[in-house]
């Protein structure tokens, strides 16, 4: 499968789109990466979509990456007697522990060991920030809030503390068991709600361990403010702008898209850009003209990828949106305006290893060797990582021994990552690398292509090798 796009497209499946059929039809329109969203949907709904997604894998003979989406620490309260009340401001409204349903004075908010933190003239923002309560008084088992603002409260919705870090673990026991049955069913990534601090990605480490690559979801003012750290222990980031917006002010968040982009880029980490990115398309067939400008924006940003979640999952028209997506990235990518690629690249590369020091040298001579592709093979997928970084303006053949390594690199900017035999020995690498590239039709006879790789061959970690090859049409090597 061959795309023309170098940014790439997350899709989260959901009751529109968790057919075979439906599937089918979001990889063939883009989807890069299938996103299953374990605050929603069963675990038998997510176990048969994986099934279906790798039927497709291999139909399409094209490493499919999936990225499985763990709930977090959302707060809620509980349920009204009424489903829902009107608070107007100036009303006391109290949250509590008692295990009864709510009215217009109170509700329960089943989450004990936070109260103790809860300190008066801390706010809560209820339903996305639709409601803002300001706590008058704190007890350990009961808060009493001045209402700020007229509004709906109603069942089990959410609720947003920005202001401190909570003493809650971002694995819920929810989480915990979900994580073990995703790794369980293979997926490629897993993503982590509400990440505050350094310690949840190390805690999540520890129990994933190499099973699957870690995205940090950046959606709490604290994960921004020690979001370097996050992003160096972390394999990827999500700007989740969805919490985020509610967490502090929408017009903040633009700035911290561009940095956290900028940030993820320097340490060569894929980052996601997500939510409401094309939101109309729920009910639309056509995205509002601001939308289609966000996609665009992300992507001169130099994002990675870009997401849809109730687009796909819930949306009248999810293949449409994918296809949208998959237009607006072409279009952007065809400017030749689209990011100052080789001014980024200098800016950036300041701890220079020896992977770094070959990928650079292989983005230099692509472009200076008029090089159609550059091939990574690596086992571990960091030499495909590193290429990536560096924007090259050629396609990246990203190449793995390790079906599961060539998932995972599928979310990279610019990588067509495919799964190949392993080679021992340069001619055998240098066969290998042009067969594949031109049986998945990414290069034609007489492209140049530059090859990266390690030797001894096999062995994560020691890439060391570059080479410059000509695609010849019968045979494979020059
Ligand atoms: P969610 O995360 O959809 O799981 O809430 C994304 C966001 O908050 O933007
Ligand atoms: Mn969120």
């Amino acid at each position: 499968m061959k795309r023309n796009r170098k940014a790439k497209i997350l899709a989260t499946l959901g009751p529109s789109s968790s057919s075979p059929k439906l599937i089918e039809e979001l990889f063939i329109a883009g989807c890069d990466v299938f996103r299953l969203n374990f605050s929603h949907g069963s675990i038998e709904t997510h176990r048969s979509n994986i099934k279906t997604i790798r039927q497709i894998e291999k139909k399409y003979n094209h490493a499919t990456c999936i990225l499985a989406d763990l709930q977090g620490p959302k707060l809620r309260v509980g349920n009204f007697a009424n489903k829902e009340e009107k608070l107007v401001k100036g009303d006391l409204f109290q949250l509590d522990l008692k295990n009864e349903l709510g009215s217009k004075s109170r509700v329960n908010f089943p989450h004990p060991n936070i109260y103790e933190n809860l300190t008066p003239n801390t706010i809560l923002l209820i339903n996305d920030g639709r409601i803002r309560l300001q706590i008058i008084e704190q007890k350990k088992d009961s808060l009493k809030t001045e209402v700020l603002n007229d509004g709906v409260i109603s069942d089990n919705k959410g609720v947003n503390i920005p202001d401190i870090i909570l003493p809650i673990d971002s694995l819920t026991t929810k989480d915990k068991s979900d994580l073990m049955k995703a790794l369980e069913m293979e997926v490629d990534w897993v993503a982590l709600s509400f990440v505050q601090q350094l310690e949840d990605i190390k805690n999540i480490k520890q129990i994933v361990k190499n099973k699957a690559l870690i995205m940090a979801k950046i959606e709490k003012p604290s994960a921004v403010k020690n979001v370097d750290e996050i992003i160096n222990a972390a394999d990827g980031i999500m700007i989740a702008r969805g919490d985020l917006g509610v967490e502090m002010p929408p017009e903040r968040v633009p700035i911290v898209q561009k940095n956290i982009i900028k940030r993820c880029r320097s340490f060569g980490k894929p980052v996601v850009v997500a939510t409401q990115m094309l939101e109309s398309m729920i009910t639309n067939l056509v995205p509002s003209r601001a939308e289609a400008s966000d996609v665009a924006n992300a992507i001169y940003d130099g994002t990675d990828a870009v997401m849809l979640s109730g687009e796909s999952a819930i949306g009248n028209f999810p293949i449409e949106s994918v296809t949208t997506m998959n237009k607006i990235i072409e279009y952007v990518e065809a400017d030749k305006n689209n990011f100052d690629l080789e001014f980024e690249t200098q800016e950036l590369n300041h701890k220079i290893d020896n992977t770094d020091a070959i990928t650079n040298a292989a983005y230099s001579i692509a472009k200076n060797a008029g090089a159609k592709a550059i091939i990574t093979f690596s086992v571990s997928g960091k030499t495909t990582m590193r290429m990536a970084k560096e924007r090259a303006p050629v396609q990246i053949i990203g190449l793995s021994p390790n079906i599961r390594t060539a998932r995972k690199m599928q979310i990279l900017w610019g990588v067509n990552s495919c799964f190949s035999p392993d080679s021992e020995n340069a001619t055998e690498m240098v066969n290998i690398a042009c067969s594949v590239a031109k049986d998945k039709k990414l290069v034609s006879a007489d492209d140049n292509v530059v090859i990266t790789a390690g030797v001894p061959f096999g062995n994560a970690g020691s890439t060391n090798l570059l080479r410059i090859a000509k695609i010849i049409a019968n045979k494979n090597l020059t």
